[in-house]
């Protein structure tokens, strides 16, 4: 292969064994896959295969159009549950219908919509959000013992799933955690026909109380701590590598990159390879972040630029042109590279581009 390659290896392997993961840890509940933004950054079509391969069911997307894509993925012979976050926007229960979706409905107007969209012979499946704290999306408990009082508001739909989402999971101490846990369990038991589901990746280790009957998680599934920090539990999904370009000696007194904000105080040797902010590795490493080679760190110098990167290289005499540099994978983890960048592994998933080239490893189904 020719040097100064750079590829994105997406483990599908570890997706599935992260997968098993959750379902150990939620023994009594589906585990309900989140595939939205893509698949975390990472390729939701191949993810979803791998996964309905794997056992899943139930996925979660947040766009009626990301919902469409899945469906067309799993095509007509893998029948799986499709819930759309972001509800039944005015006017789109249509798409929503055509493409066997269920609106994950967030209002009482998307609720009375949906059911005169569905009409009473023909019901249509539909999830409902109450919102326990988060304020973001949702009926709040008012609105849905309003809706538990009037069910034939609802009249038109098969409600067959209520779900909150918890706004502190990461951090197991927050008092937050348990008063959502709290409300959830009493709005929940207003609608005693329909399965409930609460926990995000972090809310499944926050243990069983959190756990109810279907848990929604996304970002574990990718290899990301459950609390925004490695667990050994998750494996490893993406690794971003890339070959280096050119190395050479820059004399101390010298600076280097864009804004000159390294200056190399001793001879220093760089590595320059071929990935940059246009590839997702943000900008905000530069002179903070470290990539791996050769089983050490290998710190950034000076700005990350559009292309390209500067690592430090000194000592290191098998870093030459064609050598692979991990800038992100099982040594620079996601949630170390994405705490060193000032953010969290999210972000930095779902910030890589596609321009480098994308590897799956493992079988999709
Ligand atoms: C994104 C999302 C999830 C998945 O969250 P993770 O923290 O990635 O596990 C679950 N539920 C809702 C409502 C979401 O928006």
């Amino acid at each position: 292969m020719s040097a100064g390659e750079a590829r994105l290896s997406v483990d599908l392997d570890a997706l599935a064994a992260n997968f098993r993961a959750l379902e150990a840890e939620a023994p009594a509940s589906e585990v309900a896959p989140v595939v939205k933004a893509d698949g975390y950054g990472l390729g939701a079509g191949p993810a979803a295969l791998r996964l309905w391969a794997e056992g899943a069911r139930r996925f979660f997307v947040a766009r009626v159009g990301e919902g469409e894509q899945l469906r067309h993925v799993l095509g007509p012979h893998r029948a799986a549950e499709i819930y759309v976050l972001d509800g039944a926007p005015a006017g789109s229960m249509p798409r929503i219908a055509a493409a066997n979706l269920i609106p994950v409905l967030n209002t009482l107007e998307q609720a009375e919509e949906a059911s005169a969209f569905s009409g009473r012979k023909n019901r249509l499946p539909a999830a409902l959000h109450i919102d326990t704290g988060l304020n973001r999306l949702g009926l709040r408990v008012e609105e849905a013992e309003a809706l538990a009082r009037a069910p034939e508001r609802l009249a038109g739909l098969e409600l067959g799933l209520v779900m909150s989402h918890l706004a502190c999971g990461p951090n197991p101490d927050h008092p937050m955690n348990r008063r959502q846990l709290e409300a959830f369990s009493a709005a929940a038991a207003l609608f005693p026909d329909a399965r409930r589901s609460l926990a995000n990746s972090a809310g499944i280790f926050l243990g069983p109380d959190y756990h109810f009957d279907v848990v929604r998680p996304g970002i574990t599934l990718y290899g990301g701590g459950p609390r925004e920090r490695h667990d050994p539990r998750i494996a490893t999904v993406a690794t971003l590598e890339a070959q280096i370009l050119q190395v050479r000696t820059v004399p101390a007194g010298e600076s280097v990159g864009y804004d000159a904000t390294f200056t190399a105080h001793e001879t220093t040797r760089v590595a320059i390879a071929p990935l940059g902010h246009a590839d997702g590795i943000l900008r905000t490493l530069g002179g903070k972040g470290s990539a791996w080679f050769e089983g050490q760190r290998r710190a950034y110098l000076g700005c990350v630029s559009m292309d390209l990167v500067a690592l430090d290289v000194t000592g290191c005499e098998a870093a030459r042109p064609g050598a692979w540099i991990e800038l992100i994978g099982p040594n620079a983890l996601v949630d170390e590279v994405a705490e060193d960048a000032g953010t969290i592994s999210y972000e930095l998933l779902v910030r890589l581009s596609t321009r480098a080239q994308r590897v799956y490893i493992g079988e999709t189904g």
